[in-house]
């Protein structure tokens, strides 16, 4: 929807995975099974042997427990309203929507999809917990949207439809409504237009925080040259930057560490494992680190010399974030809560537009 030549810059370009797509995967997995249980589409004893395998992957966790479990009592909310509204609304988990008659090609999954008479709602969760993803104007929802007015527009009267993002580990659910009319014509004034375009590989590249999501961030010269721009502050006349050129340089210095991390894993990732060879530079290993080969050789070896346990063993607390991953967010709001408290965060200096209040740095507001 943004940079229309990126669909056919990327193509051939593998995907890559992650640790958190592949969290996040297991989330929806183990979220798309409780939902199913609760709602009665499988039985017990189907329920219980996969929820068994999937408790068993090594990214499971209790944090993930109760992400999926918030998620999916968010999820039978919803149903439950439906059925309390139209006696046989439906729903329908990891549904396929098929968006092409707009975008060629185009189509997602949609996670929970909840049709009453007049209004359709789809519900996507977002494991992740470093942004919080809103629903409002989301283009990917609304091109699900699309896809679910392909599929059930002719069965249903729909006028409304209903776009639900839930981020649990965010305490997050934001929701964003449209009618049926405006949809499709965002879809006629706004999609096709730029789908004609990406298929086409044609428009042009736009940098933005988008290409994060893109394959070809690391080595797409419009983001190299983007930027790059920023070193051409060293050449300007005066000698001394101005305030404007300050804010500009304070401005994209996330963008820059962003984008230099991106260059750093290709780079790095192409020489282990393509075997590349960058002009100029070479692969060594890094300063290792000691570990003990067998820790109980290591206590009986000290023991057997007389050395006391206090010389042997630390004991120290778990960190905040490893006892709630541990405790889970509710039990350990319950348990600790009253026993934690914040520290002022350290100043920063951001753009105005930040959500975040202004405060008053200055010696006498410290001093007070
Ligand atoms: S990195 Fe950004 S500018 Fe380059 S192709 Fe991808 S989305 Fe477009």
């Amino acid at each position: 929807m943004v940079c229309t030549k990126s669909p056919r810059l990327e193509e051939s370009m593998e995907e890559e995975t992650s640790f958190y797509a592949e969290e996040g995967t297991l989330a929806h997995e183990l979220a798309e099974l409780k939902i199913a249980k609760e709602a009665g589409f499988i039985s017990k004893q189907k329920y219980t042997s996969r929820i068994k395998r999937l408790c068993q992957d090594p990214l499971f966790n209790e944090e993930m427990e109760q992400a999926t479990e918030v998620h999916k009592d968010f999820c039978m909310e919803r149903f439950n309203e439906a059925r309390a509204e139209t006696k046989d609304a439906v729903m329908m988990l990891e549904q396929r929507l098929d968006f092409s008659p707009w975008v060629p090609d185009g189509f997602g999954t949609s996670d929970t999809t909840i049709i009453t008479d007049k209004t359709l709602e789809i519900i996507d969760l977002k494991y992740g917990k470093g942004i919080a993803v809103s629903a409002i104007e989301n283009p990917q929802m609304k091109l699900y949207a699309l896809g679910a007015i392909n599929q059930f527009g002719f069965l249903y009267d729909l006028e409304t439809i209903v776009m639900t993002i839930s981020q649990p580990r965010l305490d997050s659910i934001s929701s964003f409504e449209m009618t049926v009319d405006d949809l499709l014509e965002w879809a006629e004034k706004e999609v096709i237009p730029k789908a004609e375009l990406a298929f086409a590989g044609k428009g042009t590249y736009c940098v933005g925080d988008h290409c994060r999501f893109c394959k070809a961030k690391a080595t797409c010269r419009a983001r190299a040259e983007e930027n790059m721009k920023l070193a051409y502050l060293d050449f300007q006349q005066p000698p001394l930057l101005t305030d404007e050129e300050v804010v500009e340089v304070l401005g994209s210095i996330d963008k820059l560490v962003s984008y230099a991390k991106d260059i750093q894993e290709f780079a790095l990732s192409q020489a282990i494992n393509e075997n590349k060879h960058w002009p100029g530079m070479k692969l060594v290993e890094g300063r290792g680190s000691r570990k003990y080969m067998d820790e109980n050789a290591v206590i009986e070896a000290l023991t057997a010399s007389g050395f006391d346990s206090d010389v042997i063993y630390k004991k120290s607390l778990n960190t905040i974030t490893a006892l709630e991953k541990q405790l889970g967010k509710k039990a350990f709001q319950e348990l600790l809560g009253s026993h934690i408290t914040k520290a002022p965060g350290k100043i920063k200096l951001v753009r105005e537009e930040d959500k975040r209040p202004e405060i008053k740095a200055s010696p006498e507001a410290d001093f007070q």
